[in-house]
């Protein structure tokens, strides 16, 4: 026992535990739960954050040298949530902490900036102004207050016109601890539409939960009005003080999407996402922390956002892979915004037009209330045809190609999808058949020809084309169809159409696509083409067709989603068509009556829930079993296969009531030069599974043990 006051910090590092230091008395007073501090650790000095107050003295321990913040970084449900998720995916709890926080507190900087003058509009001034500073005025007038460097840099008003204005009493410069918000725009706000009947039976019943845990599923068809929803219950929560945070896929999150949401909310927005620098994630963070920006729009992490009081949490096309992070520290977005709103006791809205099966099947089970929008607003749902491509030599049948001749000639746009990067998924020798490989990954090379390369999409190793097997001396052939030869062959089709390409070859940079989009929204190409990137953009009034070149692409994946994702993308992608009026949608296949093509036409999902929900029911799979994957990796393949086996062995030994699948090589065998075995758990209870797998070590030897909790690929 010992009478010196103590504390539990967790670094962010990856440690399985916390650990006690002492609070030197000169400190006492600073340190909370929640704030960050500096701490010996080894022979390094290391930044953490105190989780809890008190605890046993180990022998020897240390003192804390600092503490960094002066209010919290983390209120308590943020600590509850990432411990939970550590706890479920089994990862150490201090990543959950560092991928909470933007870079520069990571790294124990100081959570403010520099301070930032603004021009504040004052109603009245002593002298008239000229009509340049007028000018000024007007536009400075509707928004109060703007950012100098806005004024000077987009606005192009000199310093003196700003200065004169001051001179006379107009406005004033303020020192302002704030940037400007990522969200600034003039956009005049825009007042609330009034409910159909749909919507307001939907509103009634979230907002009858405001205050209390109630998840929701919201399945409403693309165009049903689920983002006006979310306006309207963002509006009622700030009334009320609290904040509304909105998760959507990284793709959905445009620039004419932010300006919506600012067209209702103004600067109460933040927006949370990858393609931020460090200084505007602090920024970001801050505001929403302060309480000045209430409203959160984000990416998968912003789940984490300290945003308190929270009224409602939104996931957006719930349904979407992106709100899994694969690598550590990893996590489902999507199922921690339950639990989140669990902890801090508010409704969470998942919504889609596609719902996962895991949520469907929970709204159908009485665990999820379940609100539908079955209609659209403003336009039909697109006609969509079935084109069985058995026996058709050309890449694009005759409907899809007058399709989109009358599209075209119309005036209108279209949206055409393969799933498949490249000019062709191989190089293949014509005479022997073999593929050229790559020498990293268990994997074909992948045929580009803008730049003529062959690529590995797994490990980035390209190299050249060759003309002549290796092997045999045959000749070598492309085979098969990539987005790059479709784009070629329109273009022959249609010379002279203006074609926009969203693929991962065609696009550099973070916000490369919010330029292609930005492009079709202002009528500068007509064709948009591209892989599953292009299914999820917003609302385009002006596309009335939709072409699918191939829709079989991904429904030969070993994975048991893979009926699932077919038919997610398949029924997003046709919803593109026709939003503003009449649509048209064309869907090639050499699988016609398979149901992800069939329900898709259909724009049924229903239908495809009933029939692919009996499936996995039959073969025990999620949403009917839990499932976790344990990957084992390493440059020796019999070591890979010997730890595989070992564990494999341990966990069949106390598997009790779950099934253990494997060990088997991985679907992808080798990756990046490692081997990759890996073993699948299954069964009833997730404790059950937690509970075996939370005993396994991170390495057997050089071999290095992942788990997947609720795996969405098994490759
Ligand atoms: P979703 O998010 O389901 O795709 P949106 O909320 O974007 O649908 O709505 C689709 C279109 O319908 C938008 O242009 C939106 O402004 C309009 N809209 C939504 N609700 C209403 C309403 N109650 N009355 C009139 N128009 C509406
Ligand atoms: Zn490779």
């Amino acid at each position: 026992m010992c009478d010196r006051s103590l504390c539990q910090v967790v670094f962010f590092l990856p440690l399985g535990k916390a650990y006690s230091y002492g609070i030197p008395s000169h400190l006492e007073s600073r340190v909370e739960v929640g704030c960050r501090v500096r701490a010996p650790l080894g022979s390094r000095r290391e930044v953490g954050v105190v989780v809890a107050l008190g605890g046993e003295a180990p022998e020897g321990v240390k003192d804390l040298e600092d503490v960094l913040d002066n209010e919290p970084v983390f209120s308590r449900s943020l600590l509850d949530l990432t411990r939970w998720a550590s706890r479920y995916y089994l990862e150490p709890w201090g990543l959950y902490l560092k991928a909470a926080l933007p870079p520069s507190l990571r790294q124990g900087k100081a959570p403010s900036f520099p301070k930032e003058r603004w021009v504040v509009w004052q109603g009245r001034g002593r002298e008239k102004p000229t009509p340049r500073q007028k000018e000024l005025l007007d536009k400075l007038k509707p928004l109060g207050r703007v950012p100098l460097k806005i004024v000077i840099s987009d606005w192009g008003f000199g310093r003196d016109v700003v200065g004169r204005l001051a001179a006379k009493g107009w406005v004033a410069l303020e020192e302002v601890e704030e940037e400007m918000p990522l969200s600034f725009t003039l956009a005049p706000r825009k007042d609330p539409l009034s409910l159909t009947p749909e919507q307001k039976g939907a509103y009634d019943r979230v907002v009858r939960s405001l205050g209390t845990f109630a998840p929701f599923l919201l399945h409403g068809v693309t165009g049903s009005g689920k983002t006006e929803l979310y306006f309207q219950w963002g509006e009622l929560c700030l009334q009320q003080g609290k904040g509304l945070l909105v998760l959507i896929p990284e793709i959905s999150l445009t620039p004419q999407y932010i300006k919506r949401f600012t067209a209702r909310f103004g600067r109460e927005v933040a927006v949370l996402h990858s393609g931020l620098t460090a200084r505007e994630r602090l920024q970001e963070w801050l505001r929403i922390r302060d309480g000045r920006a209430r409203v959160v729009l984000g990416t998968r992490s912003a789940l984490f956002a300290p945003l308190e009081p929270l009224g409602l949490i939104v996931v957006d096309e719930e349904h979407d892979t992106s709100f899994k992070q694969e690598e550590s520290p990893r996590y489902n977005a999507r199922d921690l915004a339950v639990v989140r709103a669990r902890l801090e006791g508010c409704p969470v809205v998942l919504a889609s037009a596609t719902p996962s099966l895991e949520s469907y099947r929970n709204a159908m089970g009485g665990r999820y209330g379940l609100l539908e929008l079955p209609r659209r607003i403003g336009g039909t749902l697109p006609r969509v045809e079935v084109v069985d491509m058995t026996g058709e030599k050309a890449l694009f049948s005759r409907v899809f190609v007058e399709g989109l001749r009358e599209t075209l000639e119309a005036g209108g746009q279209a949206l055409i999808l393969l799933n498949r990067r490249g000019y062709a998924p191989f190089l293949l020798c014509s005479s022997c058949g073999q593929a050229l490989k790559c020498p990293n990954c268990d994997i074909t090379l992948t045929y580009h020809r803008e730049p003529l390369l062959l690529r590995c999409h797994y490990c980035g190793h390209t190299r050249l084309p060759v003309d002549r097997c290796p092997e045999c001396r045959g000749e070598m052939r492309p085979l098969g169809v990539g987005i790059q030869r479709v784009a070629q062959e329109i273009q022959a089709l249609f010379p002279g159409v203006r074609i926009g390409r969203m693929d991962r070859d065609a696009l550099k940079g973070r916000r490369a696509h919010w330029e292609v989009l930005g492009a079709l929204e202002r009528g500068e190409i007509q064709i948009l083409l591209g892989t599953q990137m292009v299914a999820k953009g917003h609302h385009y009034p002006r596309i009335s067709f939709v072409g699918v070149v191939l829709a079989d692409v991904g429904l030969h994946i070993p994975d048991f989603r893979a009926a699932e994702r077919t038919f997610q993308l398949l029924t997003q992608v046709v919803g593109r068509a026709g939003r503003g009026g009449q649509g048209q949608a064309v869907i090639q296949t050499y699988m016609p009556s398979h149901p992800a093509v069939v329900y898709a036409a259909r724009q049924d999902f229903l239908g495809f829930v009933r029939e692919e929900l009996e499936r996995r029911k039959a073969l025990g799979y999620p949403p009917f079993s839990h499932m976790a994957r344990v990957l084992f990796t390493g440059t020796r393949r019999e070591k890979v296969e010997e730890a595989a086996s070992g564990v494999a062995e341990k966990l069949r030994g106390r598997a009790g009531r779950l099934e253990i699948l494997g060990p088997a090589p991985a679907p992808l065998a080798r990756l990046k030069n490692r081997y990759r075995w890996h073993i699948l758990v299954r069964g009833k209870g997730r404790r059950d599974i937690l509970a075996l797998l939370g005993t396994l070590p991170q390495r057997v030897g050089s071999v290095k043990i992942q788990i997947d909790m609720d795996p969405y690929g098994v490759m």
